[in-house]
């Protein structure tokens, strides 16, 4: 099988690929071209599965480990996504990824149109370089960050019309466009530009009313037509990586399951669940969750977006999911919330001001750890009353330690997950989490 070269770029992509079909003596057109690309950008071997078991009586799940071959490298799967908006994970060091595992960031692709803009982004040949991280990376369409500017924006077939939250000036966004500046942005794989069908409407006429079955279907079928000309466009464009669809069909399972039915019959390399963790209940959350991911196919790596707590994603690995992103364990960092195998823990709070304990004495992270030099010897973990001290005077340092620290816990969650699922021991790996998250720290 065709391999896209690391770093390639799409006309030398493009030429290997008319090489090899020249070979097989298959005619050459762009379609053929797109044909071959989508297989030679990524590639899903699924590794385990959860199965139920007779003798026990574990009932099994939709849980599945992988690994994930991209342009810019492998990624083992179920895999948590750190988020890099603009360009950096939020006070967080390439370095401190690389040493916490981290597999594939995300870039969003919004703020990096806004600055610092294509031609600079050009110049770098793409994201990677110009972040410097070399593993791979995901950015997504835009759609959610210009959805999100409410009044500021208007949304029609063609694409939404919006004013800058930078500078004011009139822009556009359409799928056309999302596909040009992720094309420019060279990342391992790109989304389709859908629009995100909100809980509560943040429309003027019908503002924070429940989003009615009619309107979901309206925005469902919106987004399909925008998947097809997002693909069009991706291909028009030769871009050498991978584009995903996005199901979406808000809280209704019938829509969720004729979008990702009309998704499916366009053969996406991979499919994202879209449209969850925008302001619901979390039992509706929970339903999605339920209904959509493990009804994708099994082959093709299953992308749950902007979701959510350590106990959100352990439920998203046992519905099927194998991808997830969400900005939860940076942005609770620098709010002063730490997640821990024991539960969550507020370092604002006073009863932390004297203590000499680290946030987690299982955990192996720069905080809670501190530095293994190459003799062996270590520089002994922070503490509690350190990290409270910190937060108070409003030191750079404290949302950096923190951020590490969740981002760690987070990655090696998924660590976790992924032993289990080798092991076949997931069923006890998540009784085992449940009982620790309510321990308490
Ligand atoms: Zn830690």
């Amino acid at each position: 099988m065709l391999r896209a070269h690391r770093d390639a770029v799409s006309p030398f992509v493009l030429g290997q690929v008319k090489h090899f079909i020249n070979q097989q003596g298959a005619k050459v057109d762009s379609y053929n071209a797109a044909a071959i690309l989508e297989h030679a950008m990524l590639e899903f071997d699924l590794l385990q599965t959860d199965p139920a078991t007779l003798e026990t009586g574990y009932a099994g799940s939709y849980a599945r480990s992988g690994m994930l071959s991209l342009n810019h490298g492998r990624v083992s799967t179920p895999v948590f996504m750190p988020v890099g908006t603009y360009g950096t994970v939020k006070g967080v060091l390439p370095s401190s990824l690389d040493d916490m595992g981290a597999q594939i960031i995300l870039g969003n692709t919004f703020h990096l149109w806004m600055r610092p803009g294509q031609e600079v982004m050009q110049s770098f040949g793409g994201l990677h370089g110009f972040e410097r991280w070399d593993k791979p990376m995901l950015t997504d369409s835009g759609g959610f960050q210009v959805w999100s500017l409410g009044a500021m924006r208007k949304i029609t077939e063609a694409g939404v019309h919006f004013s800058s939250p930078v500078n004011g000036d009139k822009l556009f966004m359409s799928p056309e466009v999302s596909m040009q500046i992720q094309t420019t942005l060279n990342a391992d794989i790109a989304m389709q530009l859908d629009e995100c069908t909100p809980y509560l409407s943040i429309e003027a006429k019908t503002k924070g009313q429940i989003t009615t079955e009619r309107e979901a279907r309206n925005s469902m079928e919106m987004s399909l037509r925008w998947a097809s000309r997002s693909r069009a466009e991706f291909e028009r464009l030769e871009n050498p990586n991978a584009l995903f669809g996005i199901v979406q069909g808000g809280m209704f399972e019938a829509l969720r399951q004729e979008s990702l039915e009309a998704l499916v019959a366009m053969n996406f390399p991979g499919y994202a669940v879209g449209g969850v963790s925008v302001g619901e209940p979390k039992d509706e959350m929970l339903h999605i969750m339920s209904h959509t991911p493990h009804r994708l196919p099994s082959h093709k790596p299953r992308y749950l977006m902007g979701v959510g707590t350590p106990e959100d994603l352990v439920q998203g690995v046992a519905d099927g999911v194998d991808m997830f992103d969400c900005v939860m364990p940076t942005r609770n960092a620098r709010n002063g919330t730490l997640f821990t195998r024991f539960g969550d823990l507020k370092i604002r709070n006073a009863r932390h001001k004297a203590d000499h304990g680290p946030l987690d004495a299982t955990c192996t992270c720069y905080a809670c750890k501190g530095l293994t030099r190459p003799d062996g010897s270590t520089s002994g973990s922070f503490s509690r009353a350190y990290l409270h001290h910190l937060d108070r005077c409003g030191e750079m340092l404290g949302p950096m330690l923190a951020s590490i620290h969740n981002l760690h816990y987070y990655l090696n969650l998924m660590r976790e997950v992924r032993a289990a699922l080798a092991d076949g021991t997931f069923g006890a790996f998540r009784a085992r989490f449940k009982a620790g998250r309510a321990q308490g720290v």
